[in-house]
């Protein structure tokens, strides 16, 4: 199955992906994953996407789209994914359709995580102590969230004129959450 994840920073994307991943025996793509590994080893790649996601902007689709690309070639993405955190815009909407269309497929399920804002302000902030992500101030996790408003959150109707998009509540326990996004996979 080819899924995408989509919701706000802080939605629980990343921690369902990751189940959802092992129960299907697909990968788990984050782009936010790859881009903090590249950081952290001090990539060329990671250089550049720094300072942008120090800023909580968007890196530039052509980066992005290259690094997916890439990324969807490998051998365990062949029988299907799980994407988290892209597409983020329109145009990264439309690259990632033509990827798929050229190697004859296409997205099975796009599930949308959806949250109250305050809480998931809250539940950010936390994260970013816990998980020692300094840069992850309120500033910035604002930033982020008003740019998931008006870059992303429009790329949901366009995957619901698909007949592709489940709505799934994100704030209840983690296992709940959980049954919710499979009912919905099974659905597709
Ligand atoms: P995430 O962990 O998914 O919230 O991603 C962390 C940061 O990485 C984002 O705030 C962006 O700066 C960058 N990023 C991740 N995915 C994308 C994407 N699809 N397009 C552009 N930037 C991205």
């Amino acid at each position: 199955m080819r899924i995408v994840f989509m919701g706000p920073p802080g939605a629980g994307k990343g921690t369902q992906a990751a189940i959802l991943s092992k129960t299907l025996g697909i990968p788990h793509i984050s782009t936010g994953d790859i881009f903090r590994a590249n950081v952290t080893e001090g990539t060329p790649l990671g250089l550049e996407a720094k300072k942008y996601m120090d800023a909580g902007e968007y890196v530039p689709d052509g980066v992005t789209n290259a690094m997916v690309r890439d990324r969807l070639t490998h051998d365990d993405a062949r029988p299907g994914f799980i994407l988290d955190g892209y597409p983020r815009t329109v145009e990264q909407v439309a690259e990632l359709d033509a990827m798929l269309r050229s190697a004859g497929t296409k997205l099975d399920a796009v599930i949308e995580l959806t949250v109250d804002i305050d809480e998931v302000v809250q539940r950010l902030v936390k994260r970013a102590a816990e998980q020692g992500r300094p840069d992850d101030t309120e500033d910035v996790i604002r930033r982020r969230l008003q740019v998931y408003a008006e870059q992303t959150a429009p790329l949901i109707a366009v995957y619901d004129s698909h007949g592709i998009l489940t709505q799934v509540n994100g704030l209840g326990e983690i296992a709940v959450v959980t049954v919710a996004i499979a009912q919905a996979v099974n659905a597709q």
